[in-house]
């Protein structure tokens, strides 16, 4: 199978195309191509790894880009885009990045897949469509709520997915996935904000009263969710992908402290929240799970390697947070 990988450059799209070349996720992989703009939080270093790898390849570009996307896109089988602007905080400062890439680049790849009558194609999305729920879980059948520019985005790009395979048939699959953290997530993300503060002697800014609640996803479980759709998805279907493991903020900053031997009092430095902020995420995948799927790594063990992680490659994310 021929693949590309949009936004494959990224946190989770670099992780999927590791993956992917490294057998973990499917046998069959004869190509993987990735297109991404490298935007700041594109990065060729999330694929040194495989860069020597004969059937990787790379190119710079953009999914807006109908012109690009006419060579680029023939001869793949599947196409799984992961290509976004992807930072709430930045989506309110400026939302119509947002617009033009996760809803107009959207459009466009999901174009270019018809023209050239593409196989398969997975549009990976967010749980942050539903809005917030207080108690119980969405389903994929929940209304989409979303409350941020980023969230509106995404689920705007969602319902040109469900468009494209009601009016045109299209191979088309969606995920929506629960908050993702493991190594390589640029050091604007919680985890890896809060991480890298505390290597540098750096208090960790807490939102609001902390109590906002979040599921969280290992990278390498959501990949291993998105394998399953890509192989055993419905066409036209969306799918919930979660960690099964909600903390509050407070829950979360605290055992990252506790990871790294520092005190509340010391180290936490309460901020106003974030505007819009939604108060609980929580996803029902039970749809994917009848596929097959379920996360294998526990979040205590998985937090730990992904603090070791930033702990030993600061070669890697200082640059980042230096820029
Ligand atoms: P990321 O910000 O780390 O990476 C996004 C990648 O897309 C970057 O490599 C960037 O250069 C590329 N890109 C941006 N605009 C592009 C464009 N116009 N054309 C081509 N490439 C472009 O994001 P991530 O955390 O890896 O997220 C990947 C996907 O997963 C996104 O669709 C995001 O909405 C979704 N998602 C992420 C999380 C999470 O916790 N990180 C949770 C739910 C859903």
């Amino acid at each position: 199978m021929r693949y590309l990988v949009t936004g494959g450059a990224g946190f989770i799209g670099s992780h999927y195309v590791r993956g992917l070349l490294a057998g973990h996720y499917a046998d069959d992989v004869d190509a993987v191509h990735v297109l991404d703009k490298l935007t700041y939080a594109g990065n060729l270093a999330n694929l040194s790894s495989v860069s020597d790898d004969r059937r990787f390849s790379f190119a710079v570009g953009d999914i807006c880009d109908g012109d690009l996307l006419e060579e680029v896109i023939p001869g793949h089988d599947v196409v799984v885009n992961f290509a976004a602007e992807t930072h709430v905080d930045r989506s309110i400062s400026g939302p119509q990045d947002f617009v033009v890439t996760n809803v107009v680049g959207t459009q466009s790849l999901l174009d270019a897949c018809r023209r050239h009558e593409i196989a398969r194609i997975v549009h990976i999305g967010t749980d942050e469509v539903y809005g917030s729920i207080d108690v119980g879980s969405w389903t994929e059948d929940s209304p989409l709520l979303p409350n941020s520019p980023y969230a509106a985005s995404k689920a705007a790009g969602e319902l040109l997915v469900r468009a494209y395979h009601r009016t045109y048939g299209l191979p088309v699959s969606s995920t929506r996935c629960s908050n993702n953290y493991g190594p390589y997530q640029y050091p604007e993300k919680v985890i890896p904000l809060f991480v890298t503060n505390l290597i540098d002697g750096l208090q960790v800014p807490l939102y609001g009263d902390g109590l906002n609640v979040r599921d969280w996803l290992h990278v390498d479980d959501h990949c291993r969710g998105i394998q399953i759709v890509v192989e055993r998805g419905e066409a036209g279907a969306a799918y919930n992908i979660g960690g099964g493991e909600e903390l509050t903020n407070r829950e979360l900053t605290a055992r990252i402290l506790a990871r790294m031997g520092r005190e509340w009092n010391d180290w936490v430095r309460p901020v106003d929240d974030r505007l819009g902020h939604d108060r609980r995420y929580s996803v029902d995948d039970s749809r994917i799970r009848a596929l097959g799927y379920h996360p294998r790594n526990g979040f205590a063990e998985g937090l730990d390697e992904t603090i070791r992680w930033y702990q030993d490659n600061e070669s890697w994310w200082r640059p980042l947070k230096e820029s």
